[in-house]
């Protein structure tokens, strides 16, 4: 990135400065292709998966949109506000996608489709049979899109092995910057682009390329990718010796989609009768960073959509919390951690009895 930012040209211009930086956007679009297993001309460099996922929605022009229940909101939203016909793909309590039930409505409807599962849940971790549904999809005609922003870096992510036609990614969640990500899609794709008024990444998504954002997305999915399976394996050791201390700690805490296949770096666990938010602010106190499992829109916390979808009640999705490790997470930090969650946890025990 730094190598970058001393390049002053734009891409699209023809001097020196400017094959320079094209040079660096395209040695990066073949370095994100490469650790995703999809040819460089698949790669359209956006401003992160958000956006990559509302190209992927909005962009092929379908007449129907099958879409899971449990996707990030940049499915849902623009899923939501295409007027296009739209069915909601149920999970089971798991937090996983039911495949049946997509090949009966792929069966009863007509038209143009385009179905949007993502690899791997960002609340749960839940990994979906993203192929499977590929395969269905691509046997009643339709297109498959799969949201990998959660996934690459932490189990195998393989473009051409899951037979997808779009495929989101996001710099930020494999330790590169932030506002930068990419759609992976098949290059025979016809895709309506959401901002025009130039010809950059195939037509397909007009304006100059963020140059040292998409220098710093490819020097880490490089890393992320090269160092996946020691980091998933140190990860998943994490994770379990976190879940057993806590249900020792707290027999009847409740671990969501642990029945599921898993990524190895998270874990969504609930302390009932413990507001998470509550929680999330005494952790934070003792200087531990976790996520509540619910959305906080205006001051008002609704329970997750991921698990209201998987059977969850409101009470239980409220005391929902997130907990992932990073790359460099050690022994000290799950011991850091189960500190001051038996100190929060304490805490919140007395108030209650107060
Ligand atoms: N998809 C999933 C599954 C996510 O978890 C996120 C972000 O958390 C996004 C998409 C959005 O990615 P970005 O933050 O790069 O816009």
């Amino acid at each position: 990135m730094c190598e970058a930012m001393r390049i002053c040209g734009n891409p699209s211009s023809v001097h020196a400065e400017g094959r320079r930086a094209r040079a660096t956007v395209e040695r990066a679009r073949e370095t994100v292709a490469a650790a995703v297993g999809a040819p460089a001309a698949a790669v359209t460099f956006t401003s992160g998966g958000t956006e990559a996922n509302n190209l992927a929605i909005v962009g092929p022009g379908v007449e129907r949109l099958l879409v899971s229940s449990i996707e990030h909101a940049s499915v849902l939203e623009p899923a939501r506000r295409s007027g296009k016909e739209l069915t909601l793909l149920e999970v089971d309590a798991r937090g996983v996608v039911d495949t049946e039930a997509l090949d009966a409505e792929l069966s009863s409807g007509r038209g143009s489709a385009l179905v949007s599962v993502m690899l791997a849940n960002n609340e749960t971790g839940a990994i979906q049979p993203a192929r499977k549904i590929a395969e269905i999809a691509h046997r009643h005609g339709a297109l498959a899109h799969a949201d990998a922003v959660q996934a690459v870096g932490k189990i195998k992510v393989d473009f051409a092995d899951l037979g997808v036609d779009l495929m989101s990614l996001s710099a930020h969640k494999v330790g590169g910057p932030t506002g930068v990500g990419a759609l992976v899609a098949r290059n025979d794709l016809n895709l309506d682009p959401l901002a025009v008024g130039g010809g950059q990444e195939f037509r397909r998504r007009a304006g100059t390329e963020n140059v040292v954002g998409i220098a710093g997305f490819a020097g880490a999915i490089e890393a992320a990718t090269r160092e996946r399976e020691p980091f998933a394996t140190r990860m998943a050791a994490l994770r379990d010796r976190l879940e057993r201390a806590v249900d020792a700690m707290r027999p009847g805490t409740h671990f969501f989609a642990k029945g599921a296949e898993r990524l190895p770096n998270t874990t969504c666990v609930a302390f009932p009768g413990f507001g998470a938010d509550l929680l999330l602010m005494t952790l934070d106190l003792e200087g531990v960073a976790v996520s509540s499992g619910s959305a906080c829109s205006s001051g008002k916390v609704s329970p997750s959509h991921v698990l209201t979808a998987m059977g969850v009640d409101a009470e239980t999705s409220r005391a929902a919390l997130r907990v992932s490790f990073g790359w460099d997470s050690k022994d000290d930090d799950v011991d850091i951690f189960l500190g001051a969650l038996r100190k929060a946890l304490s805490r919140l025990d007395r108030r209650a009895a107060a």
